[in-house]
This record gives structure tokens, C-alpha cells and sequence, in this order.
């Protein structure tokens, strides 16, 4: 272990500094800011010179693996480079043309040369699907609530074949969105995104989460991640040490006990100050899972230390909402989610380009109504300004972390994760005996294929209460598609 250092950059990623927004040290990766020891273990690592803020570290070559393994698996089955070593990994050919050369035919298939790295692929999804048919059957049983045995029963597969026909289902519907999440982005140069997170299977506590960031009002999903990977991955750890590699895999060992069921407080605002108490309780407080917190390891693949996952979010998002002038990104109380987002666009939060604000409600509250009283209340170690208000039976909350004062009536009434929250809870809905099932409990991968098909008919075919889906809210289709059309 070196000493008195920080852990090394990955390129030009270093994400260990002052988080601190009113700090002169935020965003500084000068190694004199800060006061760097290893020596006392029980004492942090890194302790800002300026605030005396001690962000926890990351291992950056652990964050840069992590992106590179989420790319690959948006990236799976599109037509699109596959090298993970290569700039022009998972960019498809639809919306990136001057990346790559066609390189003749495999049958009656295109196929391509990248030119950044000259390895080829053909594209797959030119020419017509033969399975169409049975895969279309095959979502409406998966989509109507039936079980894999049942659809395996009805349609004569086994479940090899089921699992092959989603995985294959699951790309096509990559593949679709690639095209309208390409315009959604050329289209836009300020927006509104919202990301939250929640357990992928709530009734199984195996400590996969399911973060999602999509445009905030219309609740079209841009990209979503779980801390999880389907295969085993060796050098897990029980500690997290930012200095050795391979840090971001947990190991079985860091399952904590079940945790005794505390009294919620009454009240917003007591829920909120709550919060950053049990934040504090975290010997990580951008590591949910450094709190005893009881949850039972997947029998399959391995679980991700969620920092790791939800950097690599935000750093696959950045290239993608680049020439975007103006971004807002809301999401509830949670450090890690603000930490992340903080960290990642640190040059365009001071450039005022991103900001980040939370936003809290409680289920009286009713969508888009105008704040009449506000209260504002500083809370936390970090004096975080929160803007309270009530309305009826209804409370709202919102701490702009830019603390841009004056805009505390306008967030409070269009600042909002309601979309994308719904995103999540009509997932578990509509999959709830698939997400339950006993057998799955320990055995999430097979879960991941349903996450594409669903952001997929979620955002090009499920309509909201005006008949709108999505897309065509912002104006990316003229009507809903239907599971056929994602099959064609
Ligand atoms: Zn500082
Ligand atoms: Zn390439």
C-alpha cells in the first residue's frame, strides 16, 4: 500500500475529491488539498485541507471496469462494435455510420469493419425474423402474468429454448431503442432526467438493486443498471479497500443480519432528517450496504458494490447528453446517487451546465401543484438547504444541491421522480410472479433480459391515462407500438 496517496487514476478518471459543493476543493484532485493516511484504520482515508469533508475512495480502474461491463451488455446483440478495448464499443452502426466500413456479406447479411480497431460483425437483424411468430406469443403469456413454466407448457419449449427466444427477444428490443434513444438525444439540448433506484426483487433480499435514469416528465428510460452480474466473478472481497483491485465484487461474507424494524417518524420532515441519520450510520456514506443490513447472497453471480454500479451509470450516461446545455437531474434523498452525479459532471456542475436536486414527497401529495407557504430548513453535516411545503394533505420537499435560491417555488412544483419511480413499482407489478417466484429469488440473472424488453414496452408501448406513451410524449412516434411491431 502506497501511503499518503490517492488510489491511482484509470486514464484521465479520478473521482477521489472533495464532494463538497461550496468547497474551493471540490472537484480538485491536487493531493495537497487534502490530508491522505493509512496508517489508522478506524480514522478516514482522505480528509478535505478546506472543509473537512472525508469523501469515501474509489478504485477508478474498478469504476472504468464496471462501465465497460455495463456498455457490453446494452451493447449485446446490436449492431455494433463488441471490442471492449475499443472507443467505438456498443455505438451502433445505425446511428454512427462514419465509425465503421461495410465490409461485404456473411450470407445474405451486411457485415462491418470498425475503423477504430478493424475487428468485424454482421448485422443480424438485417433480413426478416423467422421466429416472430412464436416470439410475439411468447410476450403476450410473458406480459399477461404467466409463469415460465406455464408459457414453456403452452408454447412446447424447454427452458433452454425459453431463456434463448428472451435473450433473443431481449436484443431485438435493444436494438429498437437504440434507434429512438439516438433521436431522443440529437432532439434535445436541455432536459429533465430523474433516476431511481430500488430493490429488482423486492420479497427476495438478495441485495441486487435496479437503478433507472430516464426524462423526468414523460418517463421515458434511458438507461438502467443493476449491481449484479450474472457470472461468478473470483477475488471477492469482504472489505472494501480502494487500493486493491477487483474491489468492487462482494463477497457472501458481507451479508449483514436482519435488521430490526425501526419506527419511521411522522412527517417529511422528520423522514428526511432521519434519513441522513441512518446515512451517518454507514461506515461508507456512499455504500448502502456498509450499515447492518441483512440480505442473502444469489446462489448464481456476483453482487457489485453499489458505488461502483452507479458511477459507471452516470459516466456511460455523460457522452450521451454531452451537447445538452441544460441538465437537471432529480432524484430521491440517497448521497450515493448525489455523490455519483456530483462526481461525474463535476466540471459542469460549476459551469452551472448540470445540476442535481432531491426531491422527497409523501403520497398525499398531488402532481404539479404550486407551493403557497415554503419553509426552508439547513440540514445535515453537510447543511443541505431543503425547501419545504405542504398543499392539503400533501407534502413536498426539494434540496437544490446547486442552491440556486429563489427557484425553490418552481422545483417544488415541477422537480419530480414520479415517472420513473413508476417505471420501477409497474415492473413488479406486472411481473410479480415471475419477480417472486421462490425459485428466483436467489437466481436474479434471469431477470435481466425481461428489464430490456420491458424499458422497451415501456417506453414505445405503454400508453398513460391520455392515451400517450412515452415516446410520442416527446414526440419520437405518432402512435403506440404494439409487441408485434417489437418483434418485426
Ligand atoms: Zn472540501
Ligand atoms: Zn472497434
Amino acid at each position: 500500500m502506497s501511503s499518503g496517496k490517492l488510489p491511482l487514476a484509470a486514464g484521465d478518471l479520478q473521482l477521489n475529491f472533495c464532494k463538497t459543493l461550496t468547497c474551493p476543493n471540490f472537484g480538485s484532485k491536487d493531493e495537497q488539498d487534502y490530508l491522505v493516511q493509512h496508517t489508522n484504520p478506524a480514522r478516514p482515508i482522505l480528509v478535505c485541507r478546506e472543509c473537512g469533508a472525508f469523501p469515501p475512495l474509489l478504485n477508478n480502474h474498478d469504476v472504468h471496469a464496471e462501465l465497460i461491463a455495463q456498455r457490453q451488455l446494452h451493447a449485446d446483440g446490436l449492431c455494433a462494435c463488441t471490442n471492449p478495448e475499443c472507443e467505438h464499443l456498443g455505438k451502433p452502426v445505425l446511428t454512427h455510420r462514419h465509425c465503421y466500413h461495410a465490409f461485404g456479406y456473411s450470407g445474405d447479411r451486411q457485415r462491418y469493419r470498425c475503423k477504430s480497431c478493424q475487428s468485424t460483425f454482421v448485422d443480424r437483424w438485417s433480413g426478416v425474423n423467422k421466429k416472430s411468430e412464436l416470439q410475439q406469443k411468447l410476450l403476450a403469456f410473458l406480459f399477461t402474468g404467466h409463469t415460465v413454466r406455464d408459457i414453456c407448457r403452452r408454447l412446447s419449449l424447454n427452458p433452454k429454448t425459453f431463456y434463448d427466444h428472451l435473450n433473443q427477444i431481449a436484443a431485438r428490443c435493444r436494438q429498437k431503442l437504440a434507434a429512438y434513444d439516438s433521436r431522443f438525444l440529437a432532439d434535445t439540448s436541455t432536459g429533465h432526467l430523474a433516476s431511481v433506484h430500488t430493490a429488482l426483487q423486492p420479497k427476495s433480499d438478495n441485495g441486487v438493486q435496479w437503478l433507472a435514469t430516464g426524462e423526468a416528465h414523460s418517463g421515458y428510460v434511458l438507461q438502467q443498471d443493476v449491481n449484479y452480474h450474472a457470472d461468478d466473478h473470483h477475488h471477492l472481497t469482504t472489505h472494501h479497500d480502494p487500493y486493491q483491485s477487483d474491489c468492487r465484487f462482494m463477497s457472501t461474507h458481507s451479508a449483514g443480519q436482519p435488521q430490526e424494524t425501526v419506527v419511521r417518524p411522522e412527517g417529511l420532515l422528520g423522514r428526511v432528517d432521519a434519513k441522513y441519520r441512518d446515512v451517518f450510520a454507514r461506515s461508507n456514506v456512499e455504500d448502502p450496504y456498509t450499515q447492518p443490513l441483512h440480505f442473502i447472497y444469489p446462489n448464481r453471480g456476483t453482487l457489485i458494490r453499489p458505488q461502483y454500479t452507479t458511477y459507471a451509470h452516470y459516466l456511460n450516461l455523460k457522452p450521451l447528453i454531452e451537447h445538452w446545455q441544460q441538465i437537471v437531474v432529480f432524484s430521491p434523498q440517497e448521497p450515493l446517487l448525489r455523490s455519483a452525479c456530483l462526481s461525474v459532471f463535476e466540471a459542469d456542475i460549476r459551469d452551472k451546465r448540470v445540476s442535481h436536486v432531491y426531491v422527497e414527497q409523501d403520497a398525499g401529495w398531488q402532481p404539479g401543484s404550486e407551493p403557497e407557504k415554503i419553509d426552508i430548513v439547513l440540514l445535515s453535516w453537510w447543511r443541505d438547504r431543503w425547501a419545504f411545503t405542504r398543499r392539503g394533505d400533501g407534502a413536498k420537499a426539494i434540496c437544490d444541491h446547486g442552491q440556486n435560491k429563489g427557484q425553490e417555488a418552481y422545483w417544488l412544483t415541477h422537480a419530480s421522480c414520479d415517472a420513473l419511480k413508476k417505471y420501477q413499482q409497474h415492473f413488479h407489478q406486472q411481473f410479480s410472479l415471475l419477480v417472486n417466484e421462490p425459485r428466483r429469488r436467489l437466481r436474479p440473472g434471469g431477470l435481466l433480459p425481461l428489464l430490456d424488453i420491458y424499458r422497451a414496452w415501456h417506453n414505445l408501448c405503454w400508453q398513460d391515462r391520455a392515451h400517450l406513451t412515452p415516446a410520442q410524449r416527446l414526440g419520437l412516434t405518432e402512435r403506440p407500438l404494439t409487441l408485434a411491431d417489437l418483434m418485426l
